[in-house]
C-alpha cells in the first residue's frame, strides 16, 4: 500500500507514524509545503519572545529522523498541487526549484491545517506586518525584533495567539497594544471571564483597544500605521495579525472533495471524506462539538493529533471513530492561567440549552500551606437534567488540572453536582480535601436541590428595590469595599441582629467569595426567610464589573 500525506505538522506526522507502526510495509510518503516537520506551532509564540531560545528546539522531528526510526519518506519545501482522483495522482511543485512531478498513491491523508486570516484590506501586504503559523514566520519575526530592534508593536486580535505572541512581545522589551474588534479578548470565554484576563494583561503594561475595527494598513518610516474605522489610527514599529484562522483547503476543493462549514474538508467520522481513498483530519475539517453534536470547526493539536491517529487505524483496517471535540484549551497570561472546555455560558444560550451556572473562587490549595491563591471558576449546566455542559477557570497554580478534571467528567458523562463525588488526590501544597472541582459540584448539588438559590453578579443592579440586600463581611471588609444597598450584618453576628431584616421580602446575601453568604443563607431559609446567594461573591463581582 502506498500512502501520501500533505501536510507534515500536528495531523499529519501522527498519521505517518502510527501508519508505520501499524504497517511496517506500507510505502509512506509526507509532503510538507514549508522547510519544517512535525514542528511545534504551539511553541512559536515563545521562540519569538526568547523563551524558547533554540529554533532546534521548535522540531520535535526532522526528515532523517523520520526516515531513520519510521523509514517514512519525508519531502520538505514540496506543495501538493492537484489530486486526481480518478487515476489517484497528486502533483507536487519542489517549491524551490519549481520542478513539478506526480506520485501515484493507493491512500491519501491531507492534513493541510488553516492559514491565518488576512482580510483583503488597504495594506494588508504591508512590510512590517507579520503572521505566524510556521516556522519560518517565527524565524522572521524574530530576526526582525534582533536586527530591526523594534520598540513598540500592534497586535491585531486578542485570541489566543494573539496573546501569547502579545505576552511574548512585552517579554523581549516591546510596548504592546492589542486591537480587537470584539468587546472582550478570548471570545470563547464568557466577558466576565475575559475581563479578568483583561486585567491581567493590563496590569502587565498590554494596552487593549476592544471594540476597534482595524480597516486597514500604511506602511511608515520607522513602522506600520494601523488604520481604524471612525477612530484615530495607531502607529508601531511592527504589527501582527492573528484575528483567527481558516480552513486551507484549496486543494482539496479543486480537487472537488465535499467542502461544508467555512469551507473546511467534510469528513465522517472514521475522517473519510466524500472520496473513499481520501482521509482528511485537523484544522482543516467540519468535526463535532461534542456537548452539542453540531458541526464545529476546533483548531487545536489535541483533535489533530487523534484525528490523525484515527485516520492512520482506518486506513490499516483498525476501526475507530471521531468522537467530537470539547475544544478544552489552556492558555498562559504572564503568571495567569486561563483555560475552558466545553461551553460556555453565551455557547449554551447560542445552542439553545437552559443552562445554570455557578461561579465559585477557591484556592488552589489549602490556605494554610503557604502560597495558595484563589482561582475563579464557573461551570455551565443544563438546568433540569444537570449534564455538565462546560467550564472556564481562571487563576494561578492548579487551573490546568482542574479544567482537565471537568473536561474528563463531561466526556464521561458525568452529572454536574457529581463532580461532588469525585475522589481526587489531596495534600495541602496541592490542594484542598474538598478540591475546588468537589466544591463546585456542591454547590450545584445545593443549588438543584433547592439548599440554596442564588443571584449572579450582572443581575445586581436590577435588584427589587424593596428587597433587603446584606452583606455578611466582617465590617473591615465591609469599608474596604462594598455594593451600595447592601447593608452589613456580619455572618457571626447575623443569628442575634435577625430582627433587623424585615420579613415578607427577599434577601439578597452576599460575602467574599459566596461561602459566609451561603451560611447566612441557610440561617435565613430556615427562619423563614427567601434569600438569594450572590455566586462569586465580592470577589468576582468586583473583578469583573
Ligand atoms: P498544521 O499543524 O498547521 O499543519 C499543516 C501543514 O500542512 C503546514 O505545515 C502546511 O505548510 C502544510 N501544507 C498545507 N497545504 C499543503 C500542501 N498543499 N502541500 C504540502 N504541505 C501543505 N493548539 C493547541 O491545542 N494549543 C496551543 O497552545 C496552540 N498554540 C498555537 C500557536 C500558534 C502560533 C499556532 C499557529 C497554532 C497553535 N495551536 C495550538 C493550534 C495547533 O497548532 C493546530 O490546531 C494544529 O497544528 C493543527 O494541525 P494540522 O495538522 O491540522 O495543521
Amino acid at each position: 500500500m502506498k500512502i501520501i500525506i500533505i501536510g507534515g505538522v500536528a495531523g499529519g506526522a501522527t498519521a505517518a507514524t502510527r501508519l508505520r507502526r501499524l504497517d511496517e510495509h506500507a510505502e509512506i510518503i509526507l509532503l510538507e509545503r514549508s522547510g519544517y516537520v512535525s514542528y511545534a506551532n504551539c511553541g512559536l509564540p515563545y521562540y519569538i519572545g526568547g523563551i524558547i531560545e533554540n529554533k532546534q528546539d521548535l522540531t520535535l522531528n526532522t526528515p532523517e529522523s523520520f526516515s531513520t526510526r519510521f523509514g517514512i519518506d519525508v519531502r520538505v519545501h514540496q506543495e501538493a498541487i492537484d489530486i486526481d482522483r480518478e487515476h489517484k495522482i497528486v502533483t507536487i511543485r519542489e517549491t524551490e526549484t519549481d520542478r513539478v512531478y506526480r506520485e501515484k498513491y493507493d491512500k491519501l491523508i491531507l492534513s493541510p491545517g488553516a492559514r491565518p486570516v488576512q482580510p483583503p484590506l488597504p495594506g494588508i501586504d504591508s512590510h512590517n506586518l507579520f503572521t505566524l503559523r510556521t516556522v519560518e514566520d517565527a524565524l522572521a519575526i524574530r530576526q526582525f525584533i534582533e536586527t530591526r530592534k523594534p520598540k513598540s508593536a500592534i497586535m491585531a486580535g486578542g485570541g489566543f495567539i494573539g496573546l501569547e505572541v502579545a505576552e511574548n512581545l512585552r517579554h523581549a522589551g516591546l510596548d504592546v497594544t492589542i486591537v480587537d474588534l470584539a468587546d472582550q479578548v478570548m471570545t470563547p470565554f464568557d466577558a466576565d471571564m475575559a475581563a479578568l484576563i483583561q486585567a491581567q494583561l493590563k496590569k502587565n503594561g498590554i494596552h487593549l483597544k476592544l471594540k476597534s475595527s482595524i480597516a486597514g494598513f500604511e506602511e511608515t518610516e520607522t513602522g506600520i500605521r494601523v488604520l481604524r474605522k471612525d477612530e484615530a489610527s495607531l502607529e508601531a514599529d511592527m504589527a501582527l495579525l492573528a484575528i483567527g484562522v481558516r480552513p486551507d483547503t484549496k486543494l482539496a476543493e479543486k480537487a472537488g472533495l465535499q467542502l461544508g462549514l467555512k469551507g473546511a474538508i467534510v469528513v465522517d467520522d472514521t475522517m473519510k471524506t466524500s472520496d473513499p481513498s481520501i482521509y482528511a483530519v485537523g484544522d482543516a475539517v467540519v468535526i463535532r462539538n461534542a456537548v452539542t453534536n453540531q458541526e464545529a470547526l476546533i483548531a487545536l493539536a489535541g483533535p489533530a493529533n487523534k484525528e490523525g491517529h484515527i485516520a492512520a487505524d482506518n486506513i490499516c483496517g483498525l476501526e475507530a471513530h471521531a468522537q467530537g471535540s470539547l475544544g478544552s484549551s489552556v492558555v498562559k497570561i504572564f503568571d495567569m492561567t486561563a483555560a475552558s472546555t466545553g461551553l460556555s455560558e453565551k455557547a449554551a444560550a447560542a445552542a439553545g440549552i437552559d443552562f445554570d451556572r455557578v461561579v465559585l473562587s477557591p484556592l488552589s490549595h489549602a490556605g494554610y500551606y503557604p502560597g495558595a491563591q484563589s482561582m475563579f471558576m464557573k461551570v455551565v449546566y443544563e438546568r433540569q437534567s444537570l449534564r455538565l455542559l462546560g467550564a472556564q477557570i481562571v487563576g494561578y497554580e492548579g487551573v490546568d488540572k482542574r479544567i482537565d478534571v471537568i473536561a474528563t467528567a463531561i466526556k464521561a458523562g458525568l452529572k454536574a453536582d457529581a463532580l461532588a463525588d469525585l475522589d481526587l488526590a489531596y495534600a495541602p501544597p496541592y490542594s484542598s480535601a474538598k478540591d475546588p472541582v468537589n466544591m463546585a459540584g456542591y454547590i450545584i448539588r445545593n443549588v438543584s436541590g433547592g439548599l440554596m438559590k442564588q443571584f449572579h453578579w450582572n443581575e445586581v443592579q436590577d435588584l427589587p428595590a424593596a428587597a433587603f440586600k446584606l452583606d455578611t463581611r466582617t465590617e473591615a471588609e465591609y469599608a474596604a469595599g462594598h455594593i451600595d444597598g447592601f447593608k452589613n450584618i456580619p455572618l457571626d453576628e447575623l443569628r442575634e441582629r435577625l430582627e433587623e431584616i424585615p420579613a415578607g421580602q427577599p434577601v439578597y446575601v452576599m460575602c467574599q467569595s459566596g461561602l459566609r453568604s451561603y451560611i447566612a443563607c441557610r440561617i435565613l431559609m430556615q427562619n423563614g426567610y427567601d434569600a438569594y446567594n450572590l455566586s462569586g461573591g465580592y470577589s468576582f463581582y468586583s473583578a469583573v464589573m
